[in-house]
């Protein structure tokens, strides 16, 4: 028997834990934590080994499929690869002549080893500006907002000798597993821990020294009144924001507008708490506050909590410094985002008929290219993260396609993702994918999902066991880092890579210049500047033998001197410095500094609204061991969570007529869906969480069952309008809604 172990990186979330695969006659038959492994120490969870499963399910995908008959009937006919690339090339070729190359759209779900920049460097290619992904209410969005004030995202993990960190609307105990270790060793190590989060998550029952209950969706009132004590008190760094602060001013009078008494009653929190914790982060040195992705599902107030979180860094001089907020650049040693992608291949004229490129210009291409203008210099002539950005407006892609406004959007490609579940108001989604002005669709996966079951063409993609693994951000180029892993076996039946979609019709269409024979390839070309000093052949043989590379920790890298002009680098700004008063913001027509605005659907905000639904909503949390719309078809993770649950508080349930495991009906003025009731003094007797991501791949496949993809999906109660969305980044509303809730006598 052989037996043979291989090193791999899981990508089961995005924070991509080393793994030790091994494998006896071909076959994978254990995976364990890779121990001394910089990300998760030897540590993986349950998620990460169910894996196996994954790689040998017989749902799994394993040819390409062509839809017969009507879209949803059910009725596919396997054919292969290549026949499939063809007729796909073929008609995007034919919409592209007849309709232009925008009417070709992408969406996206998370980098997580996925060929998204793939997929990017084929629709810059191709010419089409309209990629959407998730990344627009998750995480993504933060980074581009950390560019735009101080030129690079800052780090998101709490290292020695961090004094006080702040997990502000984020709830690491569940989302990031792997990592949590590191944060319960700097509480025994003197850490002290605020965390803020309407629930009292298991991590604030872990960690919290101090818990701040805020009203869901006023974080940027809770900043702003921090930044008030912070510098009515003086707590401030003084030196810092002389040199490196711009607009200081500015800032100090639009912060009187959030005086503690005010910044209480707008968040709930007790006035004396807020004061005491901020005066608690501005005075511990370092200290540090990690990004919650909560802060970027905030709607119309996204901009201003990160915008108002990187001042706080900035002026209590925690930017840069180690145990405080590192700055973390792209890698030195790599082709990264910007190159990889092709970026500048985008003509002009593509770039401004961009969905959204008028009405969310941070994140779209005016937003872009105001950041990559001194991002390029600054970061080794590359530029910045990117793979996610510029994405087009994401809603925009439906309305396109349902209203032909602006332009009728023919053809989609849908990326490792299943938006009718992943994305908000699902209902809206399905009857964009079932529009027959929808010509083709388009969809890279792992499984038959509702959204796949819409689609016209089916690719069977492969799992991070069955190709090699580049690091995410090694070749998206936020962080200076390479990491790699193994392919631990090669692709089963017709299943591959993605990247050999986005290839394969890049090569029927004329861009066969710029893609490499093999994914391996590109890998090489990826880290060919770290591969050239290591000696080193390929990326395999770095993956094999080196793991990862990691250089030495720069502090404050923008008094580092320049060789080019002798004074210090600065940041990566309009104005080299930390913009509190941003002048990209400025120029795009945004308010440059941070505010407070009351969510369009609250209880303040619609008083008539809240009679009729008086909870407040809550959704989006991540929760173990599922990973958004995944893994339902894995029978040692469903075992674990059957059905899905809504939190409510006893008191509230009580009054209700609602026990516990009760099915309920959660509504909103959008929809219903029905979740199991989970009764937990945790949550606000005001409040109510319903998770994400369901749909029962157990069920009947055709539509319009769909996996009965309308009845649990908490997407099928958000909204995706205009009125609800950031206006600089169109970052959408998934917290706070009103809704209402009451029992189901029989479930059907
Ligand atoms: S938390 Fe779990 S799924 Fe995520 S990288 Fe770590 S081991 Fe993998």
């Amino acid at each position: 028997m052989a037996t043979e172990v291989k090193r791999a990186l899981c990508f089961g979330c995005w924070l991509q834990g080393g793994v030790q695969a091994t494998v006896q006659d071909g076959k994978v038959v254990k995976l364990k934590g890779e121990p001394g492994h910089p990300v998760n120490r030897g540590w993986i969870c349950e998620r990460s080994k169910a894996f196996i499963e994954h790689l040998y399910h017989e749902d799994r995908l394993n040819y390409p499929l062509k839809s017969v008959g009507e879209r949803g009937g059910g009725k596919w006919e396997r054919i292969s690869w290549e026949q499939a690339l063809d007729e796909v090339a073929k008609k995007f070729e034919q919409i592209k002549k007849e309709y232009g190359a925008e009417a070709v759209a992408s969406t996206g779900g998370t980098g997580r080893g996925f060929s998204q920049i793939f997929k990017a460097r084929f629709m810059n290619l191709f010419g089409s500006p309209n990629n959407a992904n998730a990344g627009q209410w998750c995480s993504v969005v933060s980074r581009h907002i950390d560019a735009a004030i101080y030129g690079a995202g800052a780090s998101r993990s709490v290292r020695p000798p961090c004094k006080c960190a702040v997990i502000w609307g984020g709830n690491p105990a569940e989302s990031l597993a792997c990592t949590y270790s590191k944060l319960l060793e700097a509480k025994d190590n003197g850490t002290r821990f605020i965390v803020i989060d309407p629930k009292y998550s298991e991590t604030a029952a872990d960690l919290a020294d101090e818990w701040l209950q805020l009203r869901p969706g006023t974080d940027a009132a809770l900043a702003l009144g921090w930044l008030n004590v912070i510098i009515e008190e003086g707590l401030y760094d003084n030196d810092f924001v002389e040199r490196w602060g711009y607009g200081f001013d500015d800032l100090k009078e639009r912060v009187k507008q959030y005086p503690p008494e005010r910044v209480a009653e707008i968040t709930w929190i007790p006035e004396e708490k807020i004061v005491q914790s901020a005066r608690l982060y501005a005075t511990s040195k370092p200290a540090s506050i990690i990004w919650g992705v909560k802060s970027d599902m905030q709607g119309i107030n996204v901009t201003s909590i990160t915008h108002a979180k990187c001042i706080l860094r900035a002026i209590t001089g925690n930017l840069d410094v180690i145990g405080g907020d590192m700055l973390s650049g792209p890698s030195e040693k790599a082709n990264y985002g910007p190159v990889f992608e092709y970026m500048d291949m985008l003509p002009q004229q593509q770039r401004s008929k961009q969905l959204g490129a008028d009405s969310h210009k941070l994140w779209c291409w005016p937003g872009y290219e105001l950041i990559h203008k001194v991002a390029e210099p600054y970061w080794y002539g590359k530029g910045l993260s990117s793979g996610f950005v510029p994405g087009c407006h994401e809603p925009d892609v439906w309305t396109a396609i349902l209203t032909g406004k602006p332009y009728q959007v023919k053809g989609l490609i849908t990326g490792a993702c299943n938006p009718l579940v992943a994305y908000p108001n699902s209902k809206r989604i399905y009857k964009a994918l079932k529009n027959p002005d929808l010509e083709i669709s388009v969809v890279a996966e792992q499984w038959m999902t509702p959204t796949a079951m819409l689609a016209d063409y089916v690719f069977p993609i492969t799992n991070w066991l069955e190709h090699p693994q580049m690091y995410t951000q090694t070749f998206q180029g936020h962080g200076n880092v390479v990491s790699l892993g193994e392919r631990i076996v090669e692709p089963l039946y017709e299943r591959r890579p993605d990247y050999y979609l986005y290839q394969g019709l890049g090569l029927r269409l004329g861009q066969g210049k710029y893609w490499h024979d093999t994914l391996d390839e590109e890998w090489d070309w990826c880290i060919e500047p770290l591969l050239g000093e290591l000696k080193m052949h390929s990326a395999q043989e770095f993956a094999k033998k080196k793991r990862w590379w990691i250089p030495p920790t720069v502090e404050k890298r923008y008094e580092t001197t320049d060789p080019k002009t002798g004074k210090p680098k600065g940041f990566a700004t309009h104005t080299g410095k930390v913009e509190l008063y941003s002048t990209i913001l400025e120029k795009l027509g945004y308010n440059p500094l941070p505010f407070y605005e009351e969510p369009p659907e609250t209880p303040l905000s619609d008083p008539k609204l809240s009679r009729r639904y008086p909870f407040i909503l809550m959704t989006g949390s991540r929760f173990r061991p599922m990973h958004h719309s995944e893994h339902r078809q894995i029978r040692s993770l469903r075992q674990l969570y059957p059905y899905p649950t809504v939190e409510i508080n006893p008191d509230t349930a009580r009054k209700l007529g609602i026990g516990e495991g009760n099915w309920v009906v959660i509504e909103t003025k959008r929809g219903k869906i029905k979740q199991k009731a989970k009764l937990t003094s945790k949550i606000h007797p005001r409040m109510i969480e319903v998770q994400h991501g369901w749909w029962f791949p157990e069920e009947i496949a055709e539509d319009p069952i769909l996996y009965r993809v309308f009845e649990s999906n908490a997407n099928v109660l958000t909204p995706d309008d205009d009125r609800y969305c950031d206006p600089p980044t169109g970052a959408v509303n998934f917290v706070p809604l009103l809704c209402r809730v009451y029992p189901v006598k029989k479930y059907t």
